[in-house]
Order: C-alpha cells, then sequence, then structure tokens
C-alpha cells in the first residue's frame, strides 16, 4: 500500500510509510524538542536526514507559508474593514509569530516529501529499506 507523501507530510508522517512520525514530540510548542526527528523513520527505516544540511532547503517551504498565510490575511482584513495597514500590520505579525512552530515543522515536513516524490520519480532511493 503506497500513501501519498504530501498527505503523509500533512500529518508530519513518514512520506514513505505515512505511518513514522517526523518529529519525536509531537507538540510543535515544545521549544526544547522542536527540532528533535529521528534518524530514520521508526515504522520504514527511510532516512529523516538523507544529507547534512538537508534541511536548508526546508526554508524555501515554510517561506511560501508565510506569504500564503500573509495574503490570506490581507484578503479577509480588506473584506472586513477595506485597506487598513496598522490592523493588518498588527494581526498578521502576531498570527506569522505564533505560528513560527508549525511553519518550521511543515517547512521540513513539505521539504521532505517534495524531494522523496522527485527522487522516488527518478528512480533513485535514498531510503534503508530491509
Ligand atoms: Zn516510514
Amino acid at each position: 500500500m503506497s500513501v501519498s507523501p504530501f498527505k503523509a507530510a500533512l500529518k508530519l508522517k513518514c512520506p514513505q510509510c505515512g505511518k513514522g512520525n517526523l518529529f519525536s514530540c509531537s507538540n510543535p510548542y515544545n521549544f526544547k524538542k522542536l527540532t528533535d526527528m529521528p534518524d530514520h523513520c521508526p515504522e520504514c527505516g527511510l532516512s529523516f536526514m538523507p544529507e547534512p544540511g538537508f534541511y536548508y532547503g526546508a526554508m524555501y517551504v515554510s517561506y511560501a507559508l508565510t506569504i500564503a498565510l500573509s495574503v490570506f490575511n490581507f484578503i479577509w482584513i480588506y473584506m472586513l474593514w477595506g485597506f487598513v495597514v496598522m490592523p493588518y500590520l498588527v494581526i498578521n505579525s502576531t498570527l506569522l509569530i505564533l505560528l513560527i512552530p508549525v511553519f518550521f515543522r511543515y517547512g521540513r515536513s513539505y521539504y521532505l516529501a517534495l524531494i522523496y516524490k522527485i527522487e522516488k520519480g527518478s528512480g533513485k532511493r535514498r531510503s534503508h529499506n530491509e
């Protein structure tokens, strides 16, 4: 049975089996364990750290999420109150700051799923399947 890597990423699960948790602690607001990930998927053995510095690319994903949320906030604030700068800046920056740990994790999750999907499509494997 194969799972969609992006559906698995939404649940912060392994892109290969969709069962193993990507992060050791499920609460993203536990800052001491925010970045803790097992080296390999506990269910299927897929490497969660395929190479040193792998997750630098996750910054682009969390950047895209940040832009998407900012555009979304602009639209609903514009529809409610028209073009108001200060309320937008206050609401948007508050939400972005509060969601830093969430975007950080989804950045990693979706980046891993994206690279997994690309490499699976090209026939390259970086997992350690038994
Ligand atoms: Zn797995």
